[in-house]
Formats: structure tokens, sequence, C-alpha cells
């Protein structure tokens, strides 16, 4: 494990005990260990609060005796950890040495139980060691959780705000604008000629030109407004109190001018143009997807003309009344009726020795017309309409069904089935679902749920609700795609998580972003603590196999481990494969 000791230059520590001998005894074998500790004695509770709330010492390790002359001892827990915080480290040193106190004390969140019949300098020492790591173990997790927040906000090239920010922040502003008429506007911003830029510069050039474009739109508009990147060389505005197309128009017309200027390279100097479409809200309508739509619509005529800011035109047919969805979920309402969808199944193996450890059943529709549709295709669509219970049914009984006729093939193996963040608010779901296990003979242990964090986080209360029950009926919980949305660990410790799968935006770029590198480190230790699965989705080379091992994340699924198997390939793979690597 790479992480090192904090040697703080000073421990503090506070040793409440009202025995002198047993007190001296403990400071002396504090002296003794590698580290310098200055100890501040505390004789009785009344003396122990002083040191608490008087003197403000930051105290990183409390010694504490249960039975003091002035009452008990543990009355002093809330007066520590209030004035403390939550990462000192608090030890009991009692004199009786059962196991039922000791027990008391960890379930009080002590964290470490110390019987003065057997006190050695070799325990104490121990005990400093471990709860120094433990502190930094905290803080590596702490830090990594701002780095992914960040992370989950920002574009990682040029760091505004990513699409999913911006998405966020056009959802609120309509629903504002219904309330306060508070007008605003989107543009969409296209660059012309990066293409060009990137085969005749290098990727290289073209990353420090985004940077450049990022900074230049930063610059020219206001702290209110929301710059973003969505992708590529694809950004947006929110412009904030837009009252006319002129003033958006105007802005739009500077931003294209500016971003027309040269740009500085090593290799010389490049030139790109944009195209920018506009769209203005209540005006042009006070849906996000309706804005963003016309918006683009007005870009890509900017993008064909020589006027470079389009604005979205009230006369033009833009067939806004019908999207191509209506059509799409028509056809997935009748693939439903007549079970025209299947599951693939993708192994999860582990990544030291290529051993089984379960499959995710990925969900495609095989097309009459179209061919073999892919689920990022139709389940978005699927996600928005009252369709989704029945699609989600539809898929616990058929990966269910297909458990059922392998189960004896694949061992203890488990089969994931990915649930859409909207089921955990439908009541029956959970009944459905067990009805379905029991329906098809399958052990509740061999089923897995994978749900995404923003699943939990969006209505907390109820899907603790929901995963509570999973838990009490065996059925395994994985957190999906982690890191991608909004993170935070402490969902993680508060829901019980079996497994933890890292996106794979992480794992794809492990190679050359130390970024992701380090945060798989700190959710391998992080894991370790909670007895998590982390598994690294996206594996697809060896050298990612190899580069996950060494950073101790043993579990893998991805292309150079074995593609998603049609299901009828499975029981053939599990018999064939020979030793597992890419
Ligand atoms: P996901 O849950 O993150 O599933 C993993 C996706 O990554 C799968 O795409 C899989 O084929 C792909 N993948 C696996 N290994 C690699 C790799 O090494 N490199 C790369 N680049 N990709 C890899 P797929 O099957 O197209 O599924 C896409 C998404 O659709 C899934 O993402 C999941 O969110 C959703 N989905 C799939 N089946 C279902 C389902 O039955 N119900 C629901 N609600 N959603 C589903
Ligand atoms: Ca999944
Ligand atoms: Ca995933």
């Amino acid at each position: 494990m790479e992480t090192a000791l904090i040697r703080d230059p000073e421990i503090h520590a506070l040793l409440i005990e009202d025995d002198d001998v047993d007190r001296e005894r403990l400071v002396r074998m504090l002296r003794r260990t590698a580290h310098s500790i200055r100890v501040q004695e505390a004789p009785s509770k009344s003396e122990a609060l002083t040191e608490l709330h008087e003197k403000k010492v930051l105290f990183s390790f409390v010694f504490l005796d249960f039975q003091l002359e002035d009452g008990d001892g543990r009355d002093l827990l809330p007066d520590i950890w209030e004035s403390i915080g939550p990462d000192c480290v608090v030890v009991a040193v009692t004199g009786n040495g059962s196991d039922t106190s000791a027990a008391e004390a960890i379930k009080l969140g002590i964290h470490e139980y110390l019987s003065k019949l057997d006190l050695t300098s070799d325990r104490v020492a121990q005990t400093i060691d471990e709860g120094l790591k433990w502190r930094q173990m905290r803080e590596d997790v702490r830090r990594t959780e701002e780095t992914l927040r960040h992370r989950s906000l920002h574009d990682p090239l040029t760091d505004l705000h990513n699409r999913h920010v911006f998405l966020d922040r056009l959802d609120h502003n309509c629903m504002q604008v219904r309330r306060d008429h508070h007008p605003f506007a989107v543009l969409m911003i296209d660059l012309d000629r990066f293409k060009e830029v990137n085969d005749q510069f290098g990727h290289a050039a073209g990353d420090r030109l985004l940077i450049d474009v990022a900074g230049r739109l930063r610059a020219n508009v206001r702290e209110v407004d929301t710059v973003a990147r969505l992708g590529g060389d694809e950004f947006a505005i929110l412009l904030e109190d837009v009252h006319s197309a002129d003033a958006a128009l105007m802005l739009g017309r500077k931003l294209v001018g500016l971003l027309e200027r040269p740009y500085a390279g090593d290799q010389g100097v490049m030139r790109i143009g944009a195209s920018v479409g506009v769209a203005l809200c209540p005006v042009h309508g006070t849906d996000p997807s309706l804005l963003l739509r016309r918006a683009d619509n007005a870009m890509y005529r900017a993008k064909r003309g020589i006027e470079k800011v389009q604005i979205h035109d009230h006369l033009g047919s833009d067939n806004d009344n019908q999207p191509d969805s209506i059509l799409l979920l028509g056809e997935i309402e009748q693939a439903l009726e007549t079970r025209q969808f299947t599951w693939f199944w993708q192994p999860k193996v582990h990544l030291r020795d290529g051993r089984l450890l379960g499959f995710e059943a990925l969900a495609r529709w095989p097309h009459p017309v179209h061919g073999m549709i892919p689920p990022d295709r139709f389940i978005g669509a699927l996600e928005q309409s009252p369709l989704l219970p029945r699609f989600t049914a539809v898929s616990i009984d058929c990966v269910l069904a297909q458990l059922a006729e392998v189960a004896p093939l694949i061992g203890d193996a488990t089969v994931s089935i990915n649930i859409s963040a909207r089921m955990l608010e439908s009541p029956p779901f959970v009944d459905d679902l067990l009805a379905a296990v029991k329906r098809h003979g399958v052990a509740p242990a061999r089923v897995m749920l994978e749900l995404t964090e923003t699943a939990l986080l969006g209505n907390p209360v109820q899907a603790a609700r929901v995963v509570e029950r999973l838990a009490e009926a065996g059925i395994a919980l994985a957190i999906d795609d982690f890191g991608a949305g909004f993170t935070s660990f402490s969902t993680l410790r508060d829901f019980r998580v079996k497994e933890i799968k890292i996106d794979k935006s992480y794992i794809l770029t492990l190679g050359d972003s130390r970024f992701d590198r380090s945060l798989v480190r700190s959710l391998v230790v992080f894991c370790d603590s909670l007895d998590i699965n982390l598994l690294a989705e996206g594996v697809e080379t060896e050298t990612c196999r190899q580069t996950l091992i060494e950073l101790g994340c043993n579990h893998g699924q991805g292309f150079g481990l074995c593609r998603p198997l049609p299901f009828e390939a499975v029981p053939g793979w599990v018999r064939d494969r020979g030793p597992l690597t890419p």
C-alpha cells in the first residue's frame, strides 16, 4: 500500500485517566513509540472538559478511561467529537478486560480498546501506528472525494463546466422562468475547421487550441453565465437576463469574432471559425430539450450559411412537435409484446488468475430491419416513457430464465442486471423482483443489481428502503459507472454496497492519467476498509490489466477480457476457456 504515514512533527494526545500510576505508565509507553507525542494529562472529567473546550488543541488521539472519579468517561464522547472532529482516534483504556466492553466500545464509535491488564509498549505503539494510518486514509478519501466532485462537474481538458452541469442549469432555469419570467438565452457553439487543425498540427495542438477557446469564451461572458464544453469541439453557453434577440445576437457575433482571431501554436499560427445557434427562453420555448434542439438547428443553419450566428426561426419548420422518440416508443412497445429483446452476457473476471466472478446482462434489440440495436439507442427513450416498468420486468424475467438455465454450469458466479434509477420509485418493484426470483427457482445470492449513484442520491430515503429490502432478501447491490456522476463516498458507506464498478472513462485513460491512477488507488484502500469488491470496467488491453493489478484492483470486465456474449454462447465459453488474459 502506498499510503505514507503522516509523520506529524508532533502528535497531540489527550490522556483522560484518574489513576496516577496508570496514567504515568501510559505516558511512558507513549514516549517510547517512534513518534514524537505531546501528551496532555487530564485526571478527571472536569479537567478533560476544560482541555477540550477551552484550550482548543487539536488532539489526534484521546485515551479514555471509562471509570473516572467524577463520573463515566463515556459521557465525554460527544464533547470529544464536537470539539476535535470525527478524525480524532479515541482509544478506550479500562481496567476490566471483558469482550463485552470491547464490543460496546466499538459500538460507541471508539477506535480501539486497550485493557489495562495486558498493556504493553508494543501494543500502544501499534495503536498509534494504526490510528495514524486510519487518519491518513480518511484524509486520502476526502481528497479524492473533492477531486472527484470537481471532475464530475468539469470538463477535464478545459476545466469548463461539462454537459452534466449545463443540462442541470438549463433544467433549473426553465423551471424558474415559469415562475418569475426571468428570460435567458441558450447558445450552441461549434468550431469550424477544427478537424483540420487536428489533422495538420496533431492532437496536442488541437487540445491546446480548445483550452484557448475555453479561455476566450469564459473571459467574455459574465460570472453568472454558464459556459460548458459539451464534447469534442462543441461548446454551449447559458446567458442569463437576455431580454431581446438583438442582445443575444450581438454577443454571439462578438464571440465569433474573438474565436476567429489567430491562435499561437508551437508549429505556427492556427485559425478556426465558429458557428453559433441561439434560442431564447421563454420566447422559443420553456422545455429544455426543445430549446436545445432549436439552438442546435439554428447552429446548423449557421454552419451552412455565411451569417455565422443564427437565431431560432419561428416560421421555419423543424418538426419540433414530432420527436422521433415517439415513433421509436411505438416500436419498443411492440418489441416488448413480441419479446424481441434479448440479453447478452459479459463475464467479470479476477484479473490475476482469470477466475470467473460473474456476468453482467446487457440488453440487445435484434431488430428485424435495423439489425442488432445496442441499448444506448433505446434505453434513454425508454427511461423517459411509461414503458420503463414493463421493460424492467421483461429484463428481469428474461435474465433470470437465462440464469436458471446455466446455473449448474457457472458455479457460484453471479449475474448482474442493470436497473434504471426511476425504478426505485416504483412501489411494486421489489415485490415483483422477489416474486420473479422465486418463480425461476434461482438463488437470490446469484443475483446482483446494478444501479448508478445518482439513483441512490435522487431519492435517498426511498432508495434506502429498497436497498434494505434487497439486502434482506440476499440480493446484492453494485454501483455502476462510479465516478461518472456526482460522487460521494458517504453514500456508499450508508447503503450496503457489494461492488463498485469504476466507470470505463477512467479505466480507458488509466495509462495517461495520474488522476485516474490515484483514484483507483484510493478506491482500493476505501473498498478494502469497507469490504466492498472493486471492479474496473473497460479493461481493453493487457497493459491496463497489469496496471490495475499493480494498483490493487483485482476485478475486471472489458473487451480485452471478453466481449459481451450472445447468451447461447455462454455455456460453450465457460467450458472452453483456458487461462483468461487479454
Ligand atoms: P453499462 O452498464 O456501463 O454497461 C457496460 C457497457 O460497456 C456495455 O455496453 C458493454 O458492452 C460496454 N463495454 C464492456 N467492456 C468494454 C470495453 O472494454 N470497452 C468499451 N469501450 N466498452 C465496453 P452496452 O451493452 O452497449 O450497454 C450500454 C449501457 O446500456 C449500459 O452501460 C447500461 O447503462 C445500459 N443497459 C444495458 N442493458 C440494460 C438493461 O437491461 N436495463 C437497463 N436499464 N439499462 C441497460
Ligand atoms: Ca452496468
Ligand atoms: Ca457501467
